[in-house]
């Protein structure tokens, strides 16, 4: 963490690496899910709308021109965000990724993916890619507990992911854990005991969001009413206390969620990311506290 900061996010990480603002370009790859293409469901996990967890993606070149008035000197990671970009034959998977990487203007790739879906050939070519190019792989998490994993229609174990993630850094990959908060059914102690496995296993980096009901999930079927956070300020104190258990050098890349309006149901107020991390900010320095103050881990 630099100079005031009181959590390291990603975009600190990148400017210390990079030296430059970086910006991460969500790309849809046309892959699909073993959750919805019937391999394991038809009706995906129970908060993913119809489109994937990424409702944003256009083209590389398409991205860097909108963006290059504001930041012309913008570093670029590819994102493969939509569906679970590791679903597809090698040989497919390998053109999409390099093709990429060929772009001057492409500075590594990040691959958000399902950890049921990283078979032997598809880890190495991961960590051919990595032994050259800036990487990382994002594992969907959510939760710990078997019980909301099921109602949540996930598809995979504790014991799968645990599996994955432990090969991926044997690997020497880079990986981002995703943990949503509110799952219904899921006290405090339940997101507590979710996030300190998560520090345990000391990813490169970590996502913390509030559960979204957005139209076309089957939560917004079953459970149109459900309000996973009364308030801001009620999920921005559950966020700094979680931040406090993160061990101060994984990166946070994200503490809020990124739904598009029109999709956003509950809560009302998710897509006001600027007021929660604002709040988020403000309660850290209300608490005189930061990232890591509660894990007994303290790097310089
Ligand atoms: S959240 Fe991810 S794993 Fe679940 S159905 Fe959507 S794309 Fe598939």
């Amino acid at each position: 963490m630099q100079g005031g900061e009181r959590y390291f996010s990603i975009s600190n990480y990148f400017k210390q690496t990079f030296g430059e603002k970086t910006i991460k370009l969500s790309l849809d790859a046309g892959f699909t899910c073993p959750n919805r293409d019937g391999t394991l469901g038809t009706g995906g996990c129970a908060f993913c709308s119809s489109s994937g967890s990424g409702e944003f993606a256009s083209s590389i070149s398409e991205q860097i021109e909108l963006l290059s008035e504001k930041w012309p000197n913008a570093r670029h990671i590819a994102y493969f965000q939509n569906h679970t970009n590791t679903y597809a034959p090698v040989s497919v998977l390998r053109k999409y990724y390099y093709d990429a990487l060929s772009d001057p203007r492409i500075d590594g790739i990040a691959i958000a993916t399902r950890p049921d879906c990283l078979g032997e050939d598809v880890l190495d070519l991961l960590e051919e890619i990595n032994r050259e190019h800036f990487l990382w792989v994002e594992l969907g998490l959510q939760t710990i507990h078997p019980k909301t994993s099921e109602a949540m229609g996930i598809g995979y174990s504790l014991d799968t992911f645990h599996e994955a993630i432990t090969e991926l850094h044997r690997r020497g990959i880079r990986t981002v854990v995703h943990v949503i908060l509110g799952l219904p059914g899921e006290s405090r102690q339940d997101m507590f005991d979710t996030v300190s496995y998560v520090a345990r296993l000391h990813p490169f980096g970590i996502k913390l969001h509030m559960l979204n009901i957005v139209r076309g999930s089957r939560l917004y079927d079953t459970m149109p009413d459900y309000v996973p956070f009364r308030s801001i300020e009620e999920y921005c104190e559950l966020v700094v206390d979680l931040l406090e258990i993160i061990p101060e050098d994984i990166t946070v890349h994200r503490l809020t969620a990124d739904t598009q309006r029109g999709l956003l149901v509950a809560p009302e107020w998710s897509y006001r990311k600027r007021t929660i991390l604002n709040r988020i900010n403000l309660r850290l320095k209300e608490r005189d506290t930061r990232q890591g103050a509660k894990c007994g881990v303290h790097n310089q």
